[in-house]
């Protein structure tokens, strides 16, 4: 059974390949081991060798890309060895190389990706400017004369962010602008832009280094263009084409309008999204095991019931429990969006041609990831509560992997705006009209009763967003879809599993715990009755007593090595 619970967490690739990528990650020598003695400059370093022993291993870029399943299993373990090793894996493989090889990049500019010679960087965000993703001001004119394009920053508000500042580290940017033909505005699209080599920065290419993230290491910086001649090649193109004619040139793109191209674009998306979610419900993973494992080992004074371990008390199992549900419920969805991208690859990939541009180009892994990271969020808060002074201190890795839950509901696009571009999108097409009645009936403990609810409180969120759009409405009704795919997937994932009832007990103490927090809501609207609301805590309970016993399993089944959470009191496992 334990086998088959560790298949059901590593789904992605066979069970060979994922025993072969966790010796990597626990071998000593591949250098994976959480640091503490290093600089910040020292671990950016130390990250970028990590990805060449990586790309080594299990590269290059192309290969992973044409297998996004074995690229997103890696990921599962970056995740746990370092955040800084998520941030650079994912701008080289997800974004600079998915863009070069997605959107038409030379087979040279594959190669230098592909071997390393330079690693990948990714220039989107204007951040001087909110939303600058839907109004890139950098610019691309095209020359005429030299049948090349000329990159410049018309102003400092449109510098970008980068991760560029490493002296020494050769970096290939792919960098969006806006295409400009004699004055006219062609759409945003990528053009490869080597920003530095071993020697130094390329001329016209200016940064500033920015001072970064308090936890994790990284060498963030901004970029400016000064007039950097960019050749034809490396447009990438992606279909659209420039000729000369007899009255000078003429463009054509195969997009529709400016925003199809825009969306077009950063049709990398889904590589990235799928590759965060994985990355971060496993940090998730990591945080439950170091914060259950101390719970059961430490021994607690309380004058009436003495040396009990912390988990014994009802105190630690709510919180506790409660993030060990979670952390499976963000993984079953992280793989299953993971899953359907890798099987999209091969089959039905389309891009939707709305407006807005995160769920614009795949809704569904959009709102994955914002929802992987909020679940991140959570799971760390309650295990650094719970862990006391050890939460706090940097020899285990909760802080390190709550930081990157935070970092990621801004990087990879907004959280905030992907839920409410998530609701625009679902609130579209009006409501079907069924489900007019409140559930009047059913036990808070029955999973049935929580599908059904779960389908209702979407429908009424529906119906809501429709009649009165607005903040409000449109978060609660894509919170009302996320907690209805999260609900849906845990479900699926019981049903495959070889212990229905462990899963489905964890599906539901996380089930329960929205719920409750969104009683009040569903209350207001019929959906809950006062009865089943205040049965809920005492259902927590219940559920608790019922995981309690096999925590040691669940936990197991995660099978992550003790050298990668990296406390002392742990030991390896
Ligand atoms: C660690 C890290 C690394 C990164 N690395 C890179 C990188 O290598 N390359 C790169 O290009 N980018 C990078 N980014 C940038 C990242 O893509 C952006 O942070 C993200 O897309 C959000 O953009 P922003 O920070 O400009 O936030 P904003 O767009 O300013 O959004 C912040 C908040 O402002 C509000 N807001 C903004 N616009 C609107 C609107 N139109 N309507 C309503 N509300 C609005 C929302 O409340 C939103 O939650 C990185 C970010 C982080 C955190």
């Amino acid at each position: 059974m334990p086998e088959a619970l560790r298949d059901l967490v590593h789904p992605l690739v066979p069970a060979s390949t994922t025993r072969r990528i966790r010796e990597l990650f626990s071998d000593s020598g591949s250098g994976f081991a959480a640091r503490r003695d290093l600089t910040r400059e020292q671990t950016t370093r130390l990250v970028h060798e990590q990805l060449r022993t990586i790309n080594a291993e299990f590269g290059p870029g192309s290969d992973l890309l044409a297998e996004p399943s074995r690229l997103y299993a890696l990921f599962t373990w970056a995740g746990l060895a370092d955040p800084a090793l998520v941030f650079v894996m994912l701008v080289h493989y997800c974004l600079a190389q998915a863009s070069v090889v997605e959107l038409g990049g030379s087979t040279e500019r594959i190669r230098e990706l592909d071997e390393l010679t330079s690693f990948g960087s990714f220039l989107i965000t204007e951040p001087r400017r909110g939303s600058s993703h839907i109004a890139t001001r950098t610019q691309a004119t095209y020359d005429a004369a030299r049948d090349g394009f000329v990159l410049t920053t018309p102003s400092p508000v449109a510098a970008k962010l980068a991760n560029a500042a490493l002296p020494g580290v050769p970096k290939l940017g792919v960098v969006l602008a806006r295409l400009k033909i004699a004055g006219r505005d062609c759409g945003v699209f990528a053009f490869v832009v080597p920003l530095r080599d071993e020697r130094g920065l390329k001329p016209g290419v200016e940064i500033q280094p920015l001072p970064g993230m308090p936890m994790f290491a990284a060498d963030s910086c901004l970029v400016n263009f000064d007039h950097v001649r960019v050749p034809r090649a490396d447009w990438l193109a992606d279909g659209a084409t420039i000729e000369a004619c007899a009255d000078g040139t003429t463009f054509h793109d195969p997009c529709a309008d400016l925003d199809a191209r825009l969306v077009r674009t950063i049709a990398s998306g889904p590589y990235c999204w799928s590759a965060i979610s994985t990355a971060l419900s496993a940090a998730a993973r990591g945080c439950v095991t170091i914060a259950l494992r101390y719970a059961s080992q430490r021994t607690t004074m309380g004058r009436t019931t003495p040396r009990l371990p912390a988990l014994a008390h009802r105190n630690q199992h709510r919180p506790l429990l409660g993030a060990l549900a979670e952390a499976y419920a963000i993984t079953f969805l992280a793989n299953e969006s993971a899953l359907a991208y890798t099987s999209k690859r091969t089959g039905q990939e389309s891009l939707d041609d709305a407006a807005a541009p995160w769920s614009s180009i795949n809704a569904s892994s959009a709102l994955t990831k914002a929802l992987v990271s909020r679940g991140l969020e959570n799971v760390a808060e309650r295990c650094r509560r719970s862990t006391g002074a050890l939460g706090l201190m940097t020899a285990n890795r909760i802080l390190d992997y709550q930081m990157l839950g935070h970092a990621f509901h801004a990087a990879g696009g907004d959280n905030q705006l992907i839920l409410l571009d998530t609701a625009r999108t679902l609130a579209e097409p009006p409501p079907p009209a069924e489900f007019e009645g409140g559930l009047e009936q059913g036990s808070v403990l029955d999973p049935a009763f929580h599908q059904a609810l779960a389908e209702v409180r979407e429908h009424r969120a529906h119906q809501q967003a429709a009649e009165n759009p607005n903040y409000d409405t449109s978060l609660e009704l894509a919170n009302a879809h996320g907690a209805a795919l999260t609900l849906a997937a845990g479900m699926r994932a019981a049903s495959r599993s070889a212990d229905t009832r462990l899963v489905t007990d964890l599906c539901l103490l996380h089930t329960l715990e929205t719920t409750h927090a969104c009683a009040g809501w569903l209350l207001a609207n019929k959906l809950l009755t006062p009865a089943q609301a205040l049965e809920i805590p005492e259902a927590l309970n219940t559920l608790c007593e019922r995981l309690l016993p096999d925590v040691n399993t669940l936990i197991d089944a995660f099978d992550i090595p003790g050298s990668l959470l990296g406390s002392p009191r742990l030991g390896s496992t």
